[in-house]
């Protein structure tokens, strides 16, 4: 119902005006689109990521595009520590005193493997990336978050973070952790009333992580990034107001 409600969803030009919105894994797949698809709605984007070649080619095309003009952190979060989560949380704290929405998209696939086999080194860095990062960069970020006055988590979750499927290993593991992280969080901040916090499951998107998991899929068969934001705009913005503890699909 709440889905068919965000897929459904028409934002209007400036949605997301003046609203400060920080993506994780901006530069590429669903980030970059999310990054484009805020921007193209007033937002002021923060693009993170660890490749900055791909962070100032999407910074050119919002530029290029007369929209707010964005900002960019270049952060690996596989191996980000103290120092360089407290800069990003100081960064916003003193460029805009505030965030709006944090839009947790960065992931990575690991191992298609049975768990009787998975390599134990690449379960930590799944579960790292997939499950400690967004952990680690929210509790960072709630004082900047506290101070907007209507702000947006969300999470990245997928249909194996729901249902678990064989040979998915870490990945669908840190995707169940996601949903429990979210539900979690929402009803820790219930009563606050001012940060919402969600989960969206962009479903099978034709990226570089796709073609990855399905090498023999043709990639056309997927839907482009660019064509599921509308769920992505709801629930960063003001419209899903009071929307909180849930998990949608993008399809
Ligand atoms: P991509 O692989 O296309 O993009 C992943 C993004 O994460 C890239 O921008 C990548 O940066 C960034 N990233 C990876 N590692 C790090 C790191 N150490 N530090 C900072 N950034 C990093 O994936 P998708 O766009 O497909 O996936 C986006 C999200 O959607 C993920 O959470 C994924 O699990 C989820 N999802 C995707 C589905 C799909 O079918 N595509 C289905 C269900 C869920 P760089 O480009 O520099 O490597």
């Amino acid at each position: 119902m709440l889905s068919a409600t965000a897929r459904a969803h028409r934002a209007v030009p400036d949605e997301l005006k003046d609203r400060v919105i920080l993506i994780t894994g901006a530069g590429d797949g669903l980030g970059k689109a999310a990054a484009l698809a805020c921007a193209r709605h007033g937002a002021q984007v923060i693009l993170l990521g660890r490749t900055q070649a791909k962070l100032e080619a999407v910074y050119d095309e919002i530029n290029a595009s007369g929209w707010p003009e964005p900002a960019i952190s270049v952060l690996d979060l596989a191996r980000a520590d103290g120092p360089g989560y407290f800069q990003l949380a100081e960064q916003i704290a003193k460029t805009w005193g505030r965030l709006d929405g944090l839009l947790h998209n960065a992931g990575i696939l690991g191992q298609r493997a049975p768990i009787e086999h998975y390599d134990i080194g690449i379960w930590h860095q799944v579960m790292h990336l997939n499950l400690n990062v967004p952990f680690i960069l929210t509790q960072i970020l709630l004082p900047v978050l506290r101070n907007s006055l209507d702000a947006s988590v969300l999470f990245t979750s997928s249909g194996v973070g729901r249902q678990g499927r064989a040979f998915w290993g870490a990945y669908a593991v840190s995707k169940f952790g996601i949903e429990g992280l979210s539900q979690t969080l929402a009803d820790e901040l219930r009563t606050e009333g001012r940060i919402r916090v969600n989960c969206i499951n962009p479903g099978g998107t034709r990226t570089r992580m796709r073609a990855a998991a399905y090498p023999g899929e043709d990639p056309a068969s997927r839907p482009e990034p660019a064509t599921l934001m509308a769920p992505y705009l709801w629930l960063l913005g003001p419209a899903s107001r009071g929307v909180t503890g849930q998990s949608l699909d993008c399809q």
